[in-house]
């Protein structure tokens, strides 16, 4: 038996894939009626978090944020001793490493998950997920984790898995708002989007291209700017405010951009290539 709670999409899915693959589930969701779909396809309703958790050894959690985590099982504290709770919502590193103290303290295992797709590729084989904490828990439900999604382990650190979760939703959310930014930039000029996507998605492929060279500039930190460096990449971010500003679109995106470029310059990287933009940016941290 194993325990699902939180019956938004995500566990939704989960939930279904773990009856296909013979599992029973136990389900608790805060609005009961979430559950009805699950339950004609053969999860188990109970009626208190308590009675979820206590049900199995394995409890997985499928939740908007860790504070709901708390909330649920802040009502399952008496139960919780000798479970192994897989917390697969999203939140911050820090938040998850506090989760892990807390579970821990009432006698729990924690392991931290992040989903990497939406709900309808859970279990297909697109569909991966980042785990960390303790290794030895981790690899003794390996195996039925590995129905959700193939099952990437990043180490015992429990902060990674969020941490890369969140890396890699860092990169999604501002491809997202870039192709709507420049998708804005296309349209002021009355052009029909569909004409512009295949030059954007070549755009996008082109990231390939760049990423291991880069990292590894950016590892050595060795930047040659022999085809490309910032004082000129730094002149084209300023033509794309200036051009957003004709257009009389948002300008936020464009400008964050420019800024990058602006101080790699004041900090004397204007002839080194663009990924001295690093050196800037992790200036900036605590
Ligand atoms: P939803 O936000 O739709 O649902 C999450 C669940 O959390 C619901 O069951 C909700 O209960 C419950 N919940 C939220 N707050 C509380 C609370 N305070 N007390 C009790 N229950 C609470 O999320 P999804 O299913 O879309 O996603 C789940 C997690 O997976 C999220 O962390 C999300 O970031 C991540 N994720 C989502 C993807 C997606 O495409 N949807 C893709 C990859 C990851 P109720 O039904 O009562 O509201």
């Amino acid at each position: 038996m194993i325990t699902l709670i939180g019956l938004g999409p995500m566990g939704q899915s989960m939930v279904r894939v773990l009856l296909e693959n013979g599992h029973g589930v136990t389900v608790w969701n805060r609005t009961a009626s979430r559950a009805d779909g699950v339950v004609a396809a053969g999860a188990v309703r109970v009626e208190t978090p308590a009675d979820a958790v206590a049900a199995s050894e394995l409890v997985l959690l499928s939740l908007t944020d860790y504070a709901a985590m708390y909330d649920i099982l802040g009502k399952a504290e008496d139960v919780l001793a000798g479970r192994v709770i897989v917390n697969l919502s999203s939140d911050t590193p820090e938040k998850t490493r506090e989760a892990a103290e807390w579970v821990e303290a009432r006698g729990a295992k924690f392991i931290a998950g992040g989903v990497m797709v939406p709900a309808e590729l859970v279990g297909k084989d697109e569909a991966y997920v980042f785990y960390s904490g303790p290794a030895d828990v981790f690899e003794k439900h390996r195996e039925t984790l590995a129905l959700i999604g193939r099952a990437d382990f990043l180490g015992e650190d429990v902060r990674l898995a969020q941490l890369f979760y969140q890396a890699q939703l860092d990169i999604f959310l501002n491809s997202l708002s870039v192709f709507m930014h420049a998708s804005a930039l296309v349209s002021s000029a009355g052009v029909s989007l569909q004409k512009f996507v295949p030059y954007a998605k070549d755009n996008f492929k082109m990231m390939d291209f760049y990423l291991e060279a880069a990292a590894e500039q950016i590892e050595k930190g060795d930047h040659p700017g022999d085809d490309a460096n910032v004082t000129m990449m730094g002149a084209t971010a300023d033509h794309i405010v200036q051009a957003s500003r004709d257009a009389g679109i948002d300008v936020v995106l464009p400008e964050a951009v420019k800024s990058h470029y602006d101080r790699a310059i004041a900090a004397g990287h204007g002839r080194s290539s663009w990924t001295s933009l690093f050196e800037v940016i992790k200036a900036d941290r605590k």
